[in-house]
């Protein structure tokens, strides 16, 4: 690959035209067409004057779980988490394909429509043990040219209800996991203070961060939320904690929710929403405006979980303007953020398309942000770390 990249012909969102120039993979900046020169050693691409939009960036998704690759399997009802996670488990034990060939089907099915960073919680627990998390170490190795992955060590299990997993957290964080999760310290495990003390352990003594898988609803789960926030003070994480789901955010009353995203955004705990179906949903505006971090995740594709998802940010961002009734520009860029900045942010990622920052971004025929959150153009040309790898949704 040449050291530097002029991508032409190319607009940005405000409909400007302009040249971005790529140095050994990163942006070295933009300049007004016509006003730069490009090195005669840089590699010239035409962007056919299309509009370039950051690379898009999964905030929670499950590449151990996936069933993509497969037959398709039909969905087994079960109404509530403990019997959903009963019949995943069933289920894993026929399923023919390894994670390692999901994982990166899926993989190159995401990256192929933009996704150029993921967030994956991997299951641990005392059946499976730490051999979803080596599969998905190996996935970041083989496919690190498509996709940044970012692990969490996801007791899906529960902790309390399954021992020995807490020790597990442990060693599939020192076996490489960057973060470690939870679920429903009461719904699953009936024990706030047990299921807590074991995630923030793992949290103090190995220094990183937490995202909670958080169910449980109403006064319940903000009780919940706002255990977690104190925790977070008191181990000083803030901004390296998150909470996946918090439904109970979109059923509070003002005094609750008042109170509750107050000290979430002094604790910096982040909420993750997917823009759930027929569940209530945190309401994004109202905690970017008490100052909390909302990003977005396409969380379950096509597994145990759902049916459904096709991992793609664009169309998820617009489910979430759909859940959250925007209609309006400023809104429908804001839930672009979601899908962008905010999950990137959460990732410990620069400024998306600023100096210094990879070069990862997607160009798309659209006019703006809006319409293309409207368009869901499936005709993206993806680039990763400044190389072109796919077009109109197949990896080139
Ligand atoms: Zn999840």
């Amino acid at each position: 690959m040449p050291a530097h990249i002029a991508v032409e012909n190319i607009r940005n969102h405000r409909g400007e035209r302009v040249t971005l120039l790529v140095r050994e993979g990163l942006v070295a900046g933009f300049a007004s067409e016509g006003t730069v020169d490009v090195p005669d050693t840089a590699e010239r691409f035409d962007g056919g004057g299309k509009m370039i939009l950051p690379g898009l960036v999964d905030g929670h998704i499950h590449l151990d779980k996936t069933l993509i690759g497969l037959p398709f399997i039909p969905h087994i009802p079960g109404e509530t988490v403990a019997k959903r996670i009963a019949a995943e488990r069933e289920l894993r034990r026929t399923v023919a394909l390894p994670v390692s060939a999901r994982g990166g089907a899926l993989i190159e099915k995401i990256a192929a429509l933009g996704t150029v960073a993921v967030r994956s919680h991997v299951d641990i627990d005392t059946e499976i043990g730490l051999k979803g998390l080596e599969q998905v170490l190996s996935l970041r190795e083989s496919h690190g040219h498509l996709i940044e992955i970012e692990i969490v060590a996801f007791p899906q299990s529960g902790i309390i209800r399954d021992p020995g997993t807490a020790e597990l957290l442990h060693e599939a964080v020192a076996a490489g996991a960057d973060l470690v999760g939870g679920l429903d310290p009461a719904g699953i495990d009936k024990d706030i203070e047990g299921h807590l003390n074991a995630v923030f352990a793992v949290a103090e003594r190995h220094n990183v961060g937490v995202d909670l898988h958080l169910h449980d609803g109403g006064t319940l789960g903000a009780f919940e939320l706002r255990q977690i926030a104190e925790r977070t003070i008191a181990l000083s994480l803030q901004g390296r904690v998150a909470v996946s789901h918090a439904f109970c955010l979109g059923e509070l009353d003002e005094a609750d929710f008042g109170r509750t995203a107050a000290l979430l955004a002094r604790a910096g705990v982040s909420i993750m929403t997917n823009g759930p179906g027929p569940v209530p949903m945190p309401p994004v505006k109202r905690l970017a405006e008490a100052g909390v971090r909302v990003f977005c995740g396409s969380d379950n594709i096509r597994d145990a979980w759902s049916p459904f998802g096709n991992g793609d940010l664009i169309e998820r961002a617009g489910i979430i303007c759909d859940r959250q009734d925007f209609r309006a520009d400023d809104d429908l860029e804001r839930a672009f953020e979601l899908v962008t900045e905010a999950s990137g942010a959460m990732l410990g990622r620069a400024d998306p398309l600023s100096p210094g920052a990879p070069a990862d971004f997607i160009l798309v025929d659209c006019g703006s942000i809006a319409e293309t959150l409207a368009e869901r153009p499936v005709r993206r040309t993806v680039f990763k770390a400044g190389r072109r790898i796919a077009e109109a949704g197949r990896l080139v």
